[in-house]
């Protein structure tokens, strides 16, 4: 009895998990699929922009982070892979990635960025995977008309360097029940999510000696404050 149960908890997790990864990744394939018809029908009238590929690369970028999601718990071996980074660099190119669908959606997008930020010793994959996340999770909740602000600074706690990066939305924000849940697996609100993008952020950033404080208000927006250390 007990073990049936445990199945048919399985087979629901499973469910609910390939609905919303096949949303995702549908969506994106949609999309590409849509201007490859258009650059077909019409190769020769010049109307092919950098716009538009743009558009196509962000979309394949979309598909990847979302199966680079499913790997990250998938595969609990490390492969180190570290480097030194320049987060600065990594938070424009994915503002970049979503630019098409803030202009699109009229969302204002304010990037404050130290310049004298140190490099980060780390995993660039694993690092623009947290801010992709982060950064589609304050697109999703603005959906038109607001605002994202991205920042960086240097700091100094008890002696430990580190560097702050702070992803702010004025969007629909959460209430207590989501904010108490943040980071469980599976948990999402949004009818077609996954609910793994936040635990992934929150593996990543303890993988890598650092931490995550969200705090957020339902109706006002949430702040998603990062700080990570430099070796
Ligand atoms: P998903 O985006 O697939 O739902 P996540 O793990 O990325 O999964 O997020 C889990 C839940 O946390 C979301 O469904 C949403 O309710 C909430 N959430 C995360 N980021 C934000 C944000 N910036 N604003 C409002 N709610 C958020
Ligand atoms: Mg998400």
């Amino acid at each position: 009895m007990e073990r049936e149960l445990l199945r048919s908890e399985k087979l629901k997790v499973i469910g609910r998990l390939s609905a919303g990864f096949a949303h995702e990744i549908r969506n994106p394939l949609t999309t590409i699929h849509g201007f490859m018809q258009l650059f077909k029908e019409s190769p020769d009238t010049g109307g092919v922009s950098s716009y538009h590929y743009q558009i196509i690369i962000s979309e394949i970028e979309r598909v990847n982070s979302i199966v680079e999601d499913l790997l990250t718990i998938a595969r609990p071996e490390k492969v180190e892979d570290k480097d030194y980074l320049d987060l600065n660099e990594i938070l424009t190119h994915t503002l970049y990635l979503f630019q098409a669908r803030t202009d699109h959606h009229n969302i204002s997008v304010v990037q404050a960025l130290d310049t004298e930020l140190p490099k980060i010793y780390g995993e660039e994959k694993k690092l623009k995977q947290v801010f992709m996340n982060l950064i589609k999770n304050a697109v999703e909740a603005l959906e038109q008309d607001g605002s994202i602000m991205v920042e960086t600074t240097r700091r100094s706690d008890y002696s430990r360097q580190g560097v702050r990066i702070r992803i702010i939305d004025d969007g629909c924000g959460m209430d207590a029940e989501t904010l108490d849940k943040l980071g469980s697996p599976f948990y999402t609100t949004k009818a077609d999510g996954t609910g793994l993008g936040l635990m992934t952020c929150f593996q990543i950033i303890e993988e890598a000696g650092g931490s995550m404080d969200v705090s957020s208000e339902e109706g006002s927006g949430s702040e998603f404050d990062i700080w990570l250390p430099v070796e």
